[in-house]
């Protein structure tokens, strides 16, 4: 193999760690997003139950209220009882006690149910609570994953990229220019082996895509040190001789 293609495989061993470093941490990168996006979420459902809550909690305290105030009519009414001079009167005082009461005792009812309405919510809201603590924790726990992996990576990524700039130099501009592309295009695959299919027979494939490579390109692999690329994916072929 010429120093050319020699030069580029080094360039894609190189190439392929990088691509595998932020591979890595593009993988961490989306699983803070996830995590953010999971707080946010229980962060949104500890609000609306708050609210609730507190809703719930108004209507409570306005029930008490009315309560208070209806006990406070049918004492009233009671004593007026007393005081009734006619049987005309006392019948309508009467009737008038009676409904005060009967509706008192709805609203206690009514007190009542939101009570425990608001105990249960209480409880829930207590829940969703702990449930954003355990988000909050995971994404710190995440984020911290994520950012002790950039400072590792990033001594090993700064060394790799002077290396890659080294094996560059040993290129001309119109490969570096295809080898960028082609990286970009295949995440770092960028040279593929041509396979002799059969020992005695003249056919060829691409290991890069598996389609057939013609004995003419195989051929000039083996006499040349040239830039050759496959018809079917573009990869830039090398050949294995001698074996
Ligand atoms: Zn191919």
């Amino acid at each position: 193999m010429g120093a050319m293609l020699e030069a580029l495989i080094e360039l894609q061993d190189i190439e392929h760690q990088i691509v595998d470093i932020r591979r890595q941490l593009a993988a961490k990168q989306r699983g803070v997003a996830r995590q953010t996006a999971k707080l946010r979420s229980a962060e949104q459902t500890l609000a609306e139950g708050s609210r609730d809550l507190k809703r719930t909690q108004v209507a409570m305290d306005e029930a008490d209220l009315d309560l208070k105030a209806r006990s406070a009519r049918v004492s009233k009414l009671r004593e007026d009882l007393n005081t009734v001079r006619t049987n005309k009167e006392y019948a309508a005082v009467l009737s008038q006690l009676n409904n005060e009461k009967a509706e008192a005792s709805r609203i206690e009812k009514r007190a009542f149910e939101l009570m425990s309405e608001v105990e249960t919510k209480r409880k829930a809201a207590g829940g969703h609570e702990t449930a954003v603590q355990q988000e909050t924790r995971r994404l710190a726990n995440l984020k911290g994953q994520l950012e002790q992996a950039q400072s590792s990576f990033a001594e090993r990524l700064s060394t790799l990229e002077q290396q890659r700039a080294a094996a560059a130099e040993k290129l001309d501009p119109k490969s570096i220019d295809l080898f960028n592309r082609l990286s970009e295009r295949y995440e770092g695959e960028v040279m593929a082996r041509v396979i002799q299919v059969h020992p005695r027979r003249q056919e060829f494939i691409c290991d890069g895509c598996n389609m057939s490579v013609t004995a003419e390109r195989a051929n000039s692999l083996m006499s040349r040190d040239e830039v050759v690329t496959c018809g079917s994916c573009g990869r830039i072929l090398h050949i294995e001789q001698g074996t």
